[in-house]
């Protein structure tokens, strides 16, 4: 079960790829419950932004800014 608490906090504009270290990332707001866009998760899913690599499209979530 993911919960808001354990999401990593938003990193900003230049965040740094997990994966290709690409600093870059776009933003999407999910609502709970909707699935991540690249089908992990779904229901058990909070409130959140979801990151994805301006480079790769490596897709990780964060926790609200500010924090909920
Ligand atoms: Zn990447």
């Amino acid at each position: 079960m993911t919960t808001p608490e354990s999401l990593p906090p938003f990193s900003g504009d230049d965040a740094k790829c997990p994966k290709c270290s690409n600093e870059g990332a776009f933003t999407e707001h999910k609502k709970a419950g909707v699935p991540r866009s690249d089908g992990y998760g779904g229901m058990r899913l909070p409130e959140r932004l979801e990151r994805r690599c301006g480079r790769c499209d490596f897709t990780w979530d964060e926790a609200l800014n500010p924090p909920a």
